[in-house]
């Protein structure tokens, strides 16, 4: 409120040294009314909404904290299993985009829908179950600080504009096809190498060691409310079907 009540502020006085301007200034209040929310709007805010706008999550943050370029078939299969129940088209290659795991708000809880690729799977997704966007993703390694959406599976107004840290899981990205990867990218075959030289690179530390600001809730709490996931046993590796 700074902004307008110093405005308003100044705006009185001038009334009995002038009436015109007095008017000008009721202008010029006007004026930064209209541009408050350009200038002054709340910037800890962000949504992450589903292709058919029915659900939507709102984050304590304007910001992703990063991403990486995963190989990974299980990040494949769950966008390849959205694209045939309907969804978004799946890349070959996913960017992981992580967020911090602070909700501030959800809409269309009742038609999320949480899945695992097979019993046993480490990795939770939550659906729109109308239009098979990926709202978001947990893993255990994300320690429930964070949780992480696909590009193109679903529709943020959070700057996502960082280019991504790393090409991780390469080891599975398949074989007789080559990689679109950006120039100098640090490829990591496996997060089971035992170089974990990767996890101190400084984008990758604020990835993983930012914590939310517990203004909202967890993504495991979301997951509460939703459910307990389906699994939908498919092999690995393989196209759904
Ligand atoms: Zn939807
Ligand atoms: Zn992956």
């Amino acid at each position: 409120m700074f902004g307008v009540s110093a405005i308003h502020g100044f705006t009185l006085p001038f009334y009995h040294f002038s009436r015109s301007y007095f008017f000008k200034s009721c202008e010029s209040y006007r004026f930064v009314l209209k541009h408050y929310n350009t200038v002054f709007k709340d910037n800890s805010m962000g949504k992450i909404f589903c292709f058919c706008g029915e659900c939507e999550l709102t984050v304590a943050s304007d910001s992703a904290l990063g991403s990486y370029l995963c190989g990974c078939q299980d990040c494949r299969q769950a966008a390849q299993w959205a694209e045939f129940k309907g969804g978004q088209k799946a890349k070959i290659l996913q960017k992981d985009i992580y967020v911090l795991s602070d909700i501030i708000d959800v809409k269309g809880l009742q038609h999320m829908k949480a899945y695992l690729l097979r019993a046993g799977g480490l990795s939770t997704r939550v659906y729109c179950n109308l239009c098979y966007s990926i709202l978001g993703i947990d893993f255990p390694a994300y320690n429930d600080t964070r949780f992480m959406f696909l590009e193109g599976h679903c529709i943020t107004d959070l700057d996502i504009s960082m280019n991504p840290v790393l090409a991780i899981n390469m080891v599975d990205f398949p074989k007789g096809k080559t990689p679109d990867l950006p120039q100098g990218i640090k490829i990591v075959s496996s997060i089971h190498d035992p170089d974990k030289s990767w996890t101190q690179l400084p984008k990758v530390k604020r990835i993983r060691e930012t914590f939310p600001s517990n203004r909202g809730k967890r993504f495991s709490q979301l997951l509460n409310e939703i459910g307990p996931p389906k699994i939908l046993e498919l092999e690995p590796g393989l196209m759904p079907k």
